[in-house]
């Protein structure tokens, strides 16, 4: 057990050397052992695979109800102030366009998030929603043919379509859009050339998701999950025989980090995040899972390695010392070199351990 420990020690001590190196905080030994297993990565999108700070693309006011409140500025103004309240990142978008275009916030009377929908609220009189299609759905607002046809021509652009409905009839379509980080392509491609599989969970539209996922190469999508849906995914992963590791940002994705064999937060991540994970990437790269994964699998060889040489030390070491030579009419081992010999067992290993620093991260 003294012996594990210590090849354990001295390989971990080079890791968290290496940790700090690379920007990749593992947060227990365990852990580390765990992501060396690991045969598939579940990723979120927003804020994970793109830099979860969207922006309005196109503001469409619907025709038939452009007579009532359909005008652009008016459905900015409802929208924007109903989403003032709000902390997803789509509902700062839409403030920040209204900000950015001169258009005044209509004032709130009462406001409520609803989880992995969107907001709703009363603002000048009227009951507002702003979400998407199952919001719409669970307060009965219809959505017409052309409506749907727009809605879909959006979201084929990787766009996500936000409903607006003023008094329970849908006004008109605000679409925003996030830009994917510079690295997470080419960080999907390195996971799968690892033969590792790869799945997106998301709360976002189906097609929406399915766009930026053909963009990324991911063949398996999961959208329109519900925050307390996630974790249920990653099960099912798991129930199909796989190593699961989910990699997320948000509060919603709290409960599938748990759920995964190992959780990994992106670094500007909600604290709710941070703590359920057991793996932190403080530059936000996704290059970072592969590079994990890979420190992981050399660390325990290491490991190994280790154990290897100071068990065979001591099986060697410890009947000389005993006098088992002397047995056989060789000589005594001389206490000189037993304690020489000690130190050799633990120089070696140590030596051994330090080769884990010349280990690069992929980039
Ligand atoms: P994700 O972070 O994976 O996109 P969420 O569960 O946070 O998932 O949100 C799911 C979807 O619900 C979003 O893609 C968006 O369409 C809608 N939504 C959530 N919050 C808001 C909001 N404040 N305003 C408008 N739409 C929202
Ligand atoms: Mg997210």
């Amino acid at each position: 057990m003294d012996i594990l420990c210590w090849g354990f020690m001295k390989a971990s001590s080079v890791r968290i050397l290496q940790n700090s190196k690379n920007g990749v905080i593992i947060k227990s030994g365990d852990a580390l052992e765990r992501m060396g297993k690991v045969d598939c990565v579940a990723f979120d999108k927003t804020g994970t695979i793109t830099e979860g700070r969207p922006r309005v693309t196109d503001v469409v006011a619907l025709e038939d109800a452009a007579e009532n409140n359909g005008a652009v500025a008016d459905l900015i103004g409802y929208a924007a102030g109903i989403e003032r309240g709000s902390e997803h990142p789509v509902g700062f978008s839409i403030v920040q366009y209204a900000i950015n275009n001169d258009i005044a916030l209509k004032s709130i009377d009462s406001f409520e998030a609803v989880a992995g929908q969107g907001v709703v609220g009363e603002s000048d009189g009227h009951a507002v929603l702003v979400g998407n299609e199952k919001l719409m759905q669970a307060h009965n607002v219809a959505v017409s043919t052309n409506d749907t046809h727009l809605i879909g021509e959006l979201a084929i652009q990787g766009k996500t379509p936000v409903y607006v409905a003023l008094d329970g009839t849908l006004v008109g379509i605000i679409a925003v859009a996030d830009v994917v980080k510079p690295t997470s392509q080419a960080a999907i491609k390195q996971l799968k050339d690892m033969n590792i599989h790869v799945a997106m969970i998301t709360g976002d539209n189906e097609r929406t998701a399915h766009a930026i996922a053909a963009q990324m190469d991911i063949a398996e999508v999961m959208a329109e999950v519900l925050p307390q849906d996630k974790a249920a995914h990653i099960k099912k992963l798991q129930e199909q025989g796989r190593k699961v590791a989910m990699v997320g940002d948000g509060i919603n994705d709290a409960p599938a980090l748990v759920q995964a064999d190992v959780g990994i937060a992106i670094g500007t991540g909600t604290d709710v995040a941070l703590e359920s994970a057991d793996i932190v990437l403080m530059q936000s790269d996704l290059m970072d899972v592969a590079t994990a994964i890979n420190l992981s699998k050399q660390t325990i060889r290491n490991v190994k390695q280790n154990l290897f040489w100071a068990f065979g030390y001591n099986v060697a070491g410890i009947p000389i010392a005993c006098g088992l030579l002397y047995i056989f009419g060789g000589p005594l081992l001389n206490p000189m070199f037993a304690a020489a010999a000690m130190s050799l067992s633990s120089v070696s290993v140590l030596s051994n351990a330090l080769r884990l620093r010349r280990f690069k991260p992929y980039s």
